[in-house]
């Protein structure tokens, strides 16, 4: 068991545990003052089958609810965070309380999003279940929801009071939700820690056999730069934007694929993608570019790209990340090195998109 503190605005905020199994969850919760609260499960139609009791398991005695609802990105809407609103009215939940996300990132970002608007605010812990939602997305405290066709467009920063991993889960997760959590993985790497972006080269084979020891060292690391980062810049003003390292070119990509490719498949794209400005900057080298190729084709990503590039290119100007007309595009100086360049041209990122194709 492994345990990170997370700071929030120089204060220590919540406790990220690293477990293999759920058997520490009720101790984590009782400092959370548990046994006086009620407690509402919030899960989709994926996991619950798979972990929600041995999750109620844990909570016997407690005062426990439950909400389910139908798994994927297309009920991450208004709508459903509605329907749970009606849950914890209907079970007369107070700004006492507590609810639980089990899940992935969909179920975390929407029951962060509960949380933080339900009575102005009620504590809420994270359980991620999927490897994307474990290295990245319980951690920060952005929590939210897509509306019409923008992704994530409604939402807030609201910390969670804790982040309780059991990496065993990954055990049940499909490939491809591997594959898009390694997508993060590979950009932690990329954008923070040279020697980690080569250990998940050297140690793919153990990675890829699911071997618990590997797989708990590679989440905790990503964790540990994932926090870093929000640290420095809990609300994204300066360099948490780093983070967004392969995303402006991997979301076109994502759009244009009509989310059939995974997100993680995306920013791979994207990330390979910018390379090619790097390389014409002299910062990364033509090696540096096939070393990362090869890297993302050991762990399933597809880079045998068929796109309408120029629909791509256009889906490029319509990212919420563009300021005032000019892109924050994320470039490496360096593996392990990014930085901010706003000079990225149109041109650049064309011909970056046509360098994958
Ligand atoms: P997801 O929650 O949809 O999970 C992927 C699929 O795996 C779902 O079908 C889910 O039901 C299933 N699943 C989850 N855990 C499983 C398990 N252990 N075994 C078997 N199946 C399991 O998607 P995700 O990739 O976890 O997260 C993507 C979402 O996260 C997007 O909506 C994205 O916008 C958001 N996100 C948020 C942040 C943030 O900072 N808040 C960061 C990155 C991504
Ligand atoms: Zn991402």
């Amino acid at each position: 068991i492994d345990r990170l503190e997370v700071n929030f605005e120089n204060k220590p905020c919540y406790d990220i545990v690293i477990s293999d199994d759920f058997s520490n969850l009720r101790d984590e919760l009782v400092k959370l003052d548990i046994e006086k609260k009620k407690i509402c499960i919030v899960s989709d139609t994926n996991v619950a089958p798979l972990y929600l009791e041995a999750v109620k398991k844990e909570l016997e005695g407690l005062n426990v609810f439950v909400h389910i609802f139908d798994a994927g990105e297309r009920n991450k809407h208004l709508g459903t965070v509605s329907e749970i609103y009606d849950t914890l009215i209907y079970n007369k939940f107070d700004r006492k309380d507590i609810l639980l996300a089990l899940g992935g990132g969909v179920v975390g970002d929407i029951c962060g999003f509960v949380a933080a608007t339900y009575l102005r605010g009620i504590d809420f812990v994270q359980i991620p279940t999927t490897l994307l939602s474990q290295v990245d997305s319980s951690i920060g405290g952005k929590t939210g929801v897509d509306f019409k066709h923008y992704k994530n467009m409604v939402g807030a920063f609201y910390m969670p009071k804790l982040v309780y991993v059991n990496i065993n889960t990954l055990n049940t997760l499909p490939k491809i939700e591997f594959t898009s959590g390694m997508g993060e993985v590979i950009k932690h790497g990329l954008i923070f820690d040279k020697d980690y972006y080569y250990w998940l080269f050297d140690n793919s084979e153990k990675i890829l056999a699911g071997d618990p020891k590997a797989l708990a060292h590679m989440v905790l690391v990503s964790q540990k730069i994932k926090k870093q980062v929000v640290e420095n810049d809990p609300y994204e003003k300066g360099q948490r934007a780093i983070l967004n390292f392969g995303h402006t070119l991997g979301h076109a990509i994502e759009r244009e694929k009509e989310f059939v490719l995974s997100h993680g498949q995306c920013v791979g794209l994207g990330m390979l993608a910018a390379f090619d400005i790097c390389i014409k900057k002299n910062k990364l080298t033509e090696g540096d570019r096939d070393f990362l190729k090869n890297l993302m084709e050991v762990y399933s990503f597809d880079t045998d790209t068929n796109m309408d590039m120029e629909k791509v290119f256009e889906a490029t100007f319509n990212d919420k990340k563009m300021e005032a007309g000019k892109i924050k595009f994320i470039l490496l100086d360096g593996i392990g090195r990014a930085f901010i360049d706003r000079e990225v041209s149109k041109i650049d990122m064309l011909e970056a998109l046509n360098s994958i194709c």
